[in-house]
Order: structure tokens, then sequence, then C-alpha cells
């Protein structure tokens, strides 16, 4: 059946009034039609572990006034704080992203009564999503942890690693590898028992990801320290290149989308040594990945991209005597505060996280965009 408002379309269209609002009402309700349209296919989670303002800030006027992070348009705030403090820790402020739930300090993918939660990873693998975390810390350090592991205490890493295998994670890249092998708990080898089942193993530092990273047939993890990585200033290169190859590796191996979480762990290590020109470079590095990012999300338009901080680090100020590219500062505290932090959203559904909200509702914004039930 033709529809009565075409012969009305088309003459406001000849008197040119088809720009303006009531026409457009008239094409029918919009909103069904756009969440269908909104569902993201791919998302990457970025954390700048410790990133608050005035990281930003300081990466900002230490870089002529320029940073990737000015592309985004849709901005948004949320409330860091835990379960029974003020102040979080990287653990409780990751677990309220991964699983939507305020936990105490400490705890990595359980809730208040250390009961394990399902993490939003862990949803993405069941949904037939490829999964993967880079990170600049170890990978089974508090952030990463919170998205793969169930532990009532963040130090537990042997344990943490032991999680692992199990998981079904596509792609890893981070330190930490004396607690995959020749570990202190007991005699396994978790990078021995994830090449039975099928995963290439990195052990050892290799400078070309690309040359190491498999076909995607096969998922891949590269320990890429013993321990922690080095920071970026004394030499570190690997985040930007594995991040850009676990795009591509990630974006091959499943047709259902991937869920990435990319983390600048060190921006926080900066603030907790009171270290300005540490939060500097690791901030600038993180924003540059940043924009690496949004180029592929530009180019992929399914993709939706957060960028977040888990808290502030240092309460680190920049003081009046600063100049551009010269900055003066100094800190409150060795370790964490409770600011706001800022949360930065491109591509479908980014419009959803303006607005000021609690730490957990990023889970439950993603959530809703995908689709998924809790
Ligand atoms: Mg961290
Ligand atoms: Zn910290």
């Amino acid at each position: 059946m033709k529809s009565p408002l075409l012969p009305l379309l088309a003459i406001l269209s000849l008197i040119g009034l088809t720009q303006c609002h009531p026409v457009r009402v008239a094409q029918g309700p919009a909103h069904p039609q756009t969440s269908i349209q909104e569902r993201p296919t791919n998302i990457i989670l970025m954390i700048g572990d410790g990133m608050g303002i005035s990281q930003i800030t300081a990466g900002l006027y230490s870089n002529d006034n320029r940073l990737q992070l000015e592309r985004f348009k849709h901005i948004g705030l949320h409330k860091s704080h835990a379960f029974n403090k003020l102040v979080t820790d990287s653990a409780a402020g990751a677990t309220a992203f991964s699983c939507g739930k305020k936990t105490y300090n400490y705890a990595v993918g359980v809730d208040a009564d250390t009961i394990p939660c399902k993490t939003i990873m862990e949803e993405a693998k069941e949904r037939g999503l490829a999964t993967g975390m880079v990170v600049s810390s170890t990978i089974v350090h508090a952030t990463p942890a919170a998205f793969i592991a169930h532990n009532e205490y963040r130090k537990n890493y042997e344990a943490i690693a032991a999680e692992f295998p199990g998981s079904g994670i596509d792609f890893f890249v981070g330190g930490g590898l004396k607690f995959f092998q020749n570990r202190e708990s007991d005699s396994r080898d978790l990078c021995a028992e994830m090449r039975s089942s099928g995963y290439v193993i990195q052990d050892h530092f290799h400078d070309n990801i690309d040359q190491i990273v498999p076909a995607p047939n096969k998922p891949f993890g590269f320990l890429t320290a013993n321990e922690d990585p080095l920071p970026f200033e004394r030499g570190r290169s690997y985040l930007l290149p594995a991040t850009l190859a676990g795009i591509d590796h990630l974006q091959h191996r499943s047709e259902h989308g991937f869920f990435l979480m990319v983390e600048g762990s060190q921006i926080d290590w900066g603030g907790h040594a009171n270290e300005s020109a540490y939060i500097i470079s690791e901030m600038l590095e993180f924003d540059k990945i940043i924009g690496k990012v949004l180029d592929f999300a530009e180019n992929n338009p399914g993709t939706l991209v957060i960028v977040t901080a888990d808290h502030e680090t240092g309460g680190y100020s920049i003081l009046e005597s600063s100049s551009m590219n010269a900055l003066q500062t100094a800190f409150t505290t060795i370790g964490h505060t409770a600011d706001l932090i800022p949360v930065f959203a491109y591509g479908p559904g980014a419009e959803t996280f303006q607005g000021i909200y609690e730490n957990t509702a990023l889970y439950d914004k993603i959530m809703n965009l995908m689709g998924w039930s809790k």
C-alpha cells in the first residue's frame, strides 16, 4: 500500500521543506530503528591505568597542545569509588568494568561477597566473539586479571595465570612469564599446556611482533618479559604494534566480531613514583595508540571504542609556573585519588556514554548495546 505521506513529501521537497524537523518525524518512530543500527560488532576497551584528567592534561600540554583524544565527540565521567572505599584500586576498578559490580579493593572478577562474576570478556567468548588483551604490565596484573580470572586477592598471580588455559582467549600480550612456567606453587607449565591445546605461545622477547603472530586459525599469546615489562621511556616498544596485530588477528578469527582490552598500565606507575616525565611518556604512548585504534574504527564502522581509566593516581597537578611543553607539577599522594574519571567513546552507541554515572555502568552500557542480557 502506498503511503499517504508520499504526495505530501513530494510537495514539501519541491518547496525545499524536507530538511525541516516535522518531515523527518513523519518517517516513523526513530527509536527502535536506531537501537538495531547501533549494535556494535567489535568492542575495543582502552584503559589508561591511573589516567585522570590531570594526566591527560599533562600529556596535552607536553605535546604542543594536541592529543588524539580530542577526536572523540562523546565524553562522560564515571564515579570510580569501590564497594568499601571511596578511593578504588585497579582490581575493584577493573572488576566494575568487567562484571558491572562494585567490589572491594584487591578483588578481581569476584563480587563483594567473593562470588565469581561472569566477565564481559566471558560473555563475548560465549557469544562467539574473538577475545584479546594487550597490556604494558604483566598479563596477570589487576586490570587484565579482572577480565579473565576470578580471585579474591589480586596478587595471587600464579592462580590468576592458571585461568588462562581454560579461558578461550584468542590473543594476549603482556609480561609475567614467570607466573606461567617455573612456578612456585606447582610444577605446571602453562605455556606447554596452552601449546598442546593449539596456542602459539611466544615466551621470550621478540622485537617484531608481526613476524611471530600466527595465522588467525591459531590463538596466540606473547609473554614479553619474565616479570614487569620496561617503561616506555626505557625501551618498551610493543604496546602499539601488539595492539595493531591484535586487532588484525582478532578481526580474522571470528565472523561475529571481537572484544579487545588494551591497557596503558604504567601511567599509574608513573603516578605512584611521583615522576611527571614517566606519566607523560606513558600517556603520550597510549594516546598514539588511541589514534591508531580510532583510524581502525573509522574504517570499520561497526567498531565501538571506549577509552577510560580506573582511577587517578598521585593527586597529580600542574602548577602555575608551567608553560606549554614545560610543566611544573606536584603530587599529593603516592597512592590513588577519588577523582571523577573521563570516558571517551566513538562508534555505534557512543552517545550513550555521555553523562555522569557509576563505573559499573560501563559494563551495563556495553551489555545493553550488544543486546546481551544479564
Ligand atoms: Mg592496571
Ligand atoms: Zn595504582
